[in-house]
């Protein structure tokens, strides 16, 4: 076998630059659990500014950020809302219901679309057999979705059914950078659409560690004892926080190189009818082998043979997520070689 020319497997895969090694070498650090780390409080104020709100908490995974943000909202068995797909639901190893006793239903998840109307119907208040829906969460992008991007006016009509029912909005924003540079959107419209958000700095934006829960002085007051309780509360992690407020500075609006070979992809596979091309908005590129000559562990066997690593995400589905870490070499490969294992 080839040695790896290009991963594709996910956007965690990036590794710290060496312009990011150094701000990190050289970042001022203190206890942050006495709450005395500078660089964590400048990355935590600069994110909150971002998204328009108080104050942010710098947590070691977007699943850790996720679950303490699911914690503030919703009480020992009360109940979730959010789709089925969802990495809340489907990918944190069942963290609602073993860590906080919380109550999930779901709706299908059709990519990133949000059917608000549904959501609404979906709502409940407590009754004889009923706990009450305190939370509805939405991710942006929507990771198993396709990266697919949930447009700003369906958010808005979800804000004004969430303040009808005095419901909390949540949004797992992993990759919102990502929608925001898809959209045009800015953060701070996002952020002011929802009661807390998670975001990740370990994505596509390249940081080695790192998310933030975001929100109001009182969320992120109580999000910190959330936080020490799950074991999430670090010392000197400044080193960390510095990486992440490298990313921020300088990787978002490269997002959109990104997404442009994510579609250029998408183009060179649709001819072999596994991908169309208009679906794909971010970074990531799924592949429906429904009628391909090749299953997705096939699929994936080939590719790897030609030095390109993919994810198999089911019998006949295949991802691919561009990041910064990819060359043009290695794209242009891709490009080159995986329409042809499908001919
Ligand atoms: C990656 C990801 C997370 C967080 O994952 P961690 O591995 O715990 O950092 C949360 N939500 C979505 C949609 C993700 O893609």
């Amino acid at each position: 076998m080839a040695d790896p020319v290009v991963d594709f497997r996910s956007d965690t895969l990036t590794k710290p630059s060496p312009a990011m090694r150094e701000a990190m070498a050289s970042a001022l650090v203190g206890d942050d659990v006495f709450d005395e780390d500078p660089t964590i409080h400048e990355l935590q104020a600069e994110v909150a500014a971002l998204f328009g709100h108080e104050a942010a908490l710098f947590a070691p995974s977007g699943t850790m950020a996720n679950q303490i943000a699911l914690q503030l909202a919703v009480p020992r068995g009360d109940e979730l809302l959010c789709d089925a797909a969802a990495h809340i639901v489907s990918d944190e190893i069942g963290a609602a219901a073993a860590l906080s006793g919380i109550s999930t239903r779901t709706w299908p998840a059709v990519g990133a679309a949000v059917d608000v109307a549904a959501v609404e119907s979906m709502i409940r208040p407590e009754g004889f057999v009923a706990v009450p829906t305190r939370a509805v969460a939405v991710e942006q992008t929507h990771n198993r979705g396709g990266g697919g991007v949930i447009p700003l006016s369906t958010l808005q009509d979800l804000r004004s059914v969430a303040d009808r029912y005095g419901v909390h909005l949540h949004c797992d924003g992993a990759r919102i950078w990502h929608a925001h540079v898809a959209d045009g959107v800015s953060l701070a419209e996002y952020g002011a659409l929802f009661d807390t958000l998670s975001v990740c700095l370990s994505k596509g934006l390249g940081a080695p560690v790192g998310s933030l829960v975001v929100g109001s002085a009182s969320h992120i007051a109580a999000a910190r004892k959330l936080r020490k309780r799950l074991g999430g509360g670090m010392r000197q992690a400044g080193i960390l926080a510095a990486a992440g407020l490298y990313a921020l500075r300088n990787n978002i609006a490269r997002l959109a190189d990104d997404h442009a070979r994510a579609r250029r992809l998408a183009e060179a596979l649709a001819p072999a009818g596994v991908v169309d091309p208009a679906q794909i908005r971010t970074n990531i590129v799924p592949l429906d082998l429904t009628k391909a000559s090749l299953d997705g562990p096939a699929f994936a066997a080939a590719a790897r043979e030609r030095g390109i690593l993919t994810s198999v995400l089911g019998p006949r589905l295949v991802r691919l997520v561009t990041h910064l870490d990819q060359t043009g070499e290695g794209i242009a490969h891709a490009e080159a070689v995986l329409p042809t294992l499908l001919a």
